[in-house]
């Protein structure tokens, strides 16, 4: 049986078929333009391959809701073209068979929970920390959607009294999450790219404090089990050990737990990178 699998992303689209083993027998990838340029594309793609099913991680916001009249539509995003789009509708109505929508980044903790990371747990939290950031969140065996998907990158955070950039970048919260710790946040604060800062700036020790807070809120609101940082921000392998140790400190011995106690083995980066969404999205379409 014969699978498709599209990452949806703002720059670009990887679409691939696979087979039942997950083993990728075509991939391409296209740059994401207007709807109207790259739809066509990718639906010739998969056209006349005999996929049973596709699966399609995407970036968002997406309406997830199946009693929704825009159900399947990613929403309000920032990349106008795609604002309001039937993607799935679209996508259903051309090739004529079940696809499946997640969040790029559900979809990567779901590929991490199945065959990576975080193999044989029932839960766990992948965050990629990059032009933005996002977080998938798999809880009891379950990707957690609720009322829409979660939106950890907009989640509140406390900003320390030497921040030289106090009031984040985000334009609708300022210092949320990604508003302080995202790459191009990292980029404004400093006034060089992330990519060009030496492991001993002070930038990478607020970085750390940040994300180490996220964690703390993983393990205190979930007692997630494993904590995946991805993204082009997390390439800066350095962070971890400063997360880990800043994570125990903010949670100072009070969880006893064995996840929240060995934070070495919680705090972890991706193993199938950089096919996890790809991968991920497939194993929507199995499911
Ligand atoms: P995207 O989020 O656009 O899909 P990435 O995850 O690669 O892509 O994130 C890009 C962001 O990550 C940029 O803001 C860049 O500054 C930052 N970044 C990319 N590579 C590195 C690196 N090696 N070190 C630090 N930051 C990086
Ligand atoms: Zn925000």
């Amino acid at each position: 049986m014969l699978y498709g699998a599209i990452e949806a992303g703002g720059t670009k689209m990887v679409l691939a078929i696979c087979d039942e083993n997950c083993n990728i027998l075509e991939q391409q990838s296209l740059p994401t333009l207007t709807p109207d340029e790259t739809m066509p594309l990718m639906i010739d793609f998969f056209k006349g391959k005999g996929i049973a099913a596709l699966g399609v991680g995407s970036f968002g916001p997406l309406d997830l809701n199946e009693n929704s009249p825009t159900f399947g539509y990613i929403t309000s995003t920032p990349k106008l073209p795609w604002r309001d789009y039937p993607l799935i509708p679209e996508l259903e109505k051309a090739l004529g068979v079940k696809c499946v929508l997640d969040t790029d980044v559900n979809a990567a903790a779901l590929c991490e929970a199945k065959m990576g990371a975080a193999r044989g747990l029932k839960n766990c939290v992948y965050l990629t920390i990059g032009t933005g950031i996002g977080a998938g969140v798999y809880c009891e065996g379950k990707l957690v959607h609720g009322g829409l998907h979660p939106e950890w990158g907009h989640m509140p955070l406390h900003v320390r009294a030497d921040d030289p950039m106090p009031q984040g970048m985000c334009p609708y919260h300022g210092a949320c999450l990604e508003g302080l710790a995202s790459g191009p946040a990292i980029e404004k604060r400093w006034g060089v790219s992330a990519k060009e800062l030496s492991p001993d700036h002070p930038a990478w020790e607020l970085e750390a404090y940040y994300l180490a807070q996220v964690c703390a809120i993983a393990l205190t609101t979930l007692a997630t089990e494993k904590i995946i940082l991805g993204g082009g921000v997390m390439s800066q392998t350095h962070l971890f050990p400063m997360i880990r140790k800043k994570t125990a400190e903010l949670l100072n011995g009070y969880l006893q737990s064995p996840n929240a106690l060995n934070l070495d083995d919680t705090i972890v980066p991706p193993q199938c990178f950089p096919v996890s969404g790809l991968i991920g999205s497939l194993l929507l379409a199995m499911e």
